[in-house]
């Protein structure tokens, strides 16, 4: 009997890049091959690489309460045209994730909604300590903000050790998002409520941002069993920070951006206003390294989808989903990242680091999710390709040399040819 789907062409394997076919049945990969399978389907990729389907371990698809912006079926078909298979979606909506209800109700909707698997951070807020483990069956780990920002979920420093030991005597692992707000306050002095987007830099200091990692960091390592990952690292002294912990202690894991890769405040305008900000150039170089040298754990988009008009009054955070593949294959030609490891920080990282056994490799009995990467298809970003709700990319008029040509995701093709149903 034929094969329901088979899949062939180079492939980013666990054990090196080869020529392979890919037998796909039941939404799973049922055998490999490096020839004679036979399927009802065939996807001959041949030129491109086949990867593990992108797992995004950072979105916020603003489901409740922001469905002007974002919602599952939107923020999903912007997913699958940039090559993600699985998001983890964060919980800072206008009803946070903070209970069960809210959880609940975002599950089903995203089942509903959504064409890839979503799955969510719980929120910890400094009134719902309590909440944590009855969130935790619910939750795929939690959002620890330690500075102000979208939603104004914040948990005070002073509340991380017990933030921390609460969470991991539930195994789940937290992200934190590290700033330090008192700094922030201190250097926004004499500024209006909404600053210009370059003393927006200047108030979220490179400083600023590498503080609270070492205090983050140093709680980690003082809570015993605590698993953590730190949340868009985005300058060396960060990144210095991280890569001295992961000497000294399991569970430590830090994630880039795309936009704190591909930008740096040079470009900085209303548009590219995020939190933490865009940095200097030997900060945006240190990052590319961090995510080639091994470093950095996770390629993450943090897409925060916002309306123009709520860009031009101050917002911060830009979409990313849309692109991801894209700048990918950025990283791949312009800063020499190899297959494996962007199957590593895409795919096979983060699936191990958030408890998804089921994927993040290309193995026989792992979930048929496959991205297939055209690493010479160049693309200059057209708004009138975006799936966001938003409409609009940080990398509008920006020429990237590739992107997803196929996407699968338990066995169904989600983008065909670059085709999207
Ligand atoms: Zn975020």
């Amino acid at each position: 009997l034929p094969h329901e789907l088979v899949v062939e062409g180079k492939a980013v394997l666990p054990r090196g890049v080869e020529e392979v076919q890919i037998a796909i049945d039941g939404g799973a990969i049922s055998e490999i091959a490096s020839g004679g399978l036979q399927g009802s389907r065939r996807v001959s990729a041949h030129g491109c690489l086949i990867f593990p389907g992108f797992i995004d371990a950072h979105v916020h698809l603003r489901v409740p309460g922001w469905e002007r912006k974002e919602d599952f079926r939107t923020g999903s078909r912007a997913a699958v045209h940039g090559g993600v298979t699985t998001v983890l979606d964060m919980p800072n909506t206008p009803r946070p994730a903070t209970t069960t209800e809210v959880v609940q109700e975002k599950a089903e909707r995203a089942k509903r909604d959504a064409l890839i698997d979503v799955r969510f951070f719980g929120g910890v807020e400094g009134g719902h300590m309590e909440k944590i483990g009855e969130l935790a069956p619910l939750v795929i780990g939690f959002k620890l903000f330690l500075a102000q920002t979208t939603g104004n979920m914040m948990l005070p420093e002073g509340l991380l050790p017990e933030a921390l030991k609460r969470i991991s005597a539930t195994g789940r692992p937290a992200s934190i998002h590290c700033e330090d707000q008192g700094m922030i306050d201190a250097n926004s002095k004499g500024m209006p409520a909404v600053p210009t987007p370059e003393d927006h830099c200047d108030a979220r200091s490179p400083e600023s941002e590498a503080s609270s990692v070492r205090t983050a960091l140093a709680a980690v390592a003082n809570t015993r069993g605590a698993r953590a990952n730190i949340c868009h690292v985005s300058t060396a002294a960060s990144l210095a920070a991280v890569a001295g912990s992961k000497r000294g202690a399991e569970g430590i894991a830090c994630e880039a951006t795309l936009h704190h890769l591909y930008f740096d405040r040079s470009r900085v305008d209303d548009r590219l206003r995020t939190n933490p900000p865009l940095r200097g150039g030997s900060d945006r170089e240190a990052l590319v390294r961090g995510v080639a040298g091994g470093v950095v754990d996770f390629l993450v988009t943090d897409h925060a989808p916002h309306l123009l008009d709520e860009k031009r009054a101050g917002a911060s955070g830009v979409p990313g989903l849309d692109n991801y593949s894209n700048v990918v294959s950025w990283l791949m030609a312009r800063a020499g990242l190899g297959p494996e490891r962007v199957a590593a920080v895409c795919a096979g990282n983060p699936a191990r680091f958030f408890g998804l056994p089921d994927r993040g490799s290309l193995e026989v009995g792992k979930s048929a999710d496959i991205t297939i990467l055209d690493t010479k298809a160049e693309e200059t970003v057209d708004s009138g390709s975006l799936m966001t709700k938003c409409g609009w990319s940080p990398y509008e008029g920006e020429t990237f040399p590739g992107r997803a040509r196929w996407v699968i995701r338990r066995g169904k093709v989600l983008m065909d040819d670059f085709h999207m149903p």
